[in-house]
């Protein structure tokens, strides 16, 4: 299979890049090409432009930034699963980034790219939302700030302008020694999750669940916040029938359905998938993540 016919353009900075959108009609952004590459080859999107951001400047880093960890839109999967700062203080996303396709797909695939995407599924989407992270993207205006509740406006539809760019992304830790854990229920390792979740948790001295994130991708249009697992659980001792107990409620799940899995079966997932994540989780509750084997 091969592309439709496209100009192709290879801009420098975001400031370039943003003048391409504006003037071209019709154009697409290439980030790792892991997910354009193959809907302009299946002819699913027919751009007669596409603009190139490998080689914009600036766009690839991972910093400290006022109490969060800011990441640049081009910085490659591959490029975060081997970060000490990542290891450290988002470990979650290093065990999520090693179900995220294979590492040629990592070697070229985006955080930036993934969330743009932004298939329900996608390991980083999903915890983007358990993070409440925050995007910047820059447009013609300069640049605006979207929190990650407000990204998604529909199925694969981010709240990103035509002549805007996704720049960078920021999550906010979680405290030292917070327990964590992403699990996936796919057909085959390196497929995208027919359901996962995603959960954060933190505890007192006395071992009471003091804060939790609990977010189901794959099942729904978007990836859910399990509220209500979220709420049940704050306040109590962790341990397996609260996890059993509530987790039942993510069966509720307004689930979608495709040649892969029927709604009832996201549905079941989402309550199994979320159970796990949580107990998983808890065992990981005060260790050094560095100290956590995947
Ligand atoms: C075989 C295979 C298996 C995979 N398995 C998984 C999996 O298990 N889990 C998972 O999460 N993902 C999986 N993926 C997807 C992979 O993670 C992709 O890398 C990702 O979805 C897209 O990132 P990209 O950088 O390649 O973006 P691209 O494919 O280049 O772009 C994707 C979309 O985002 C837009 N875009 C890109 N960057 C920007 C930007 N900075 N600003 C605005 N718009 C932008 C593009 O215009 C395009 O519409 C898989 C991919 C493949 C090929």
């Amino acid at each position: 299979m091969k592309p439709p016919p496209f100009r192709y353009y290879d801009p420098r900075t975001v400031a370039d890049a943003i003048g391409l959108l504006g003037r071209l009609d019709n154009a697409k952004l290439l980030a790792g090409g892991q997910s354009l590459m193959p809907m302009l080859n299946m002819r699913y999107v027919l751009p007669d432009h596409v603009i190139d951001l490998n080689r914009v400047e600036g766009l690839s880093y991972i910093r400290e930034a006022g109490g969060a960890i800011e990441i640049g839109a081009m910085t490659r999967q591959r490029e975060l699963e081997f970060s000490d700062l990542i290891r450290a203080k988002l470990p979650i996303m290093h065990e999520a980034l090693l179900q995220v396709g294979h590492r040629q797909t990592r070697n070229r695939g985006t955080i930036g790219g993934s969330l743009c995407h932004l298939d329900p599924a996608a390991a980083l989407v999903t915890l983007a939302a358990g993070y409440e992270a925050t995007v910047v993207v820059v447009g013609p205006k300069g640049q605006r700030e979207i929190a990650f509740k407000d990204f998604p406006v529909a199925y694969m539809t981010p709240a990103i302008e035509q002549n805007e760019i996704l720049t960078a992304i920021r999550f906010r830790p979680w405290a030292a020694g917070h327990g964590y854990a992403f699990v996936e229920f796919s057909r085959r390792h390196g497929d995208f999750a027919i359901t996962s979740a995603a959960a954060l948790i933190e505890a007192d001295g006395a071992g009471k669940i003091t804060r939790a994130s609990v977010t189901i991708g794959g099942a729904a249009v978007t990836p859910v916040r399990a509220s209500e697992v979220e709420k049940a659980i704050t306040g109590q001792k962790p341990g397996a029938d609260l996890f059993r107990q509530a987790c039942e409620s993510c069966r509720k799940v307004e689930a979608i359905e495709d040649i892969h899995a029927p709604a009832s079966y996201r549905q079941h997932l989402a309550a199994v998938m979320s159970r796990r994540a949580l107990e998983k989780a808890q065992t990981r509750i005060g260790q050094s993540p560095t100290a956590t084997r995947h």
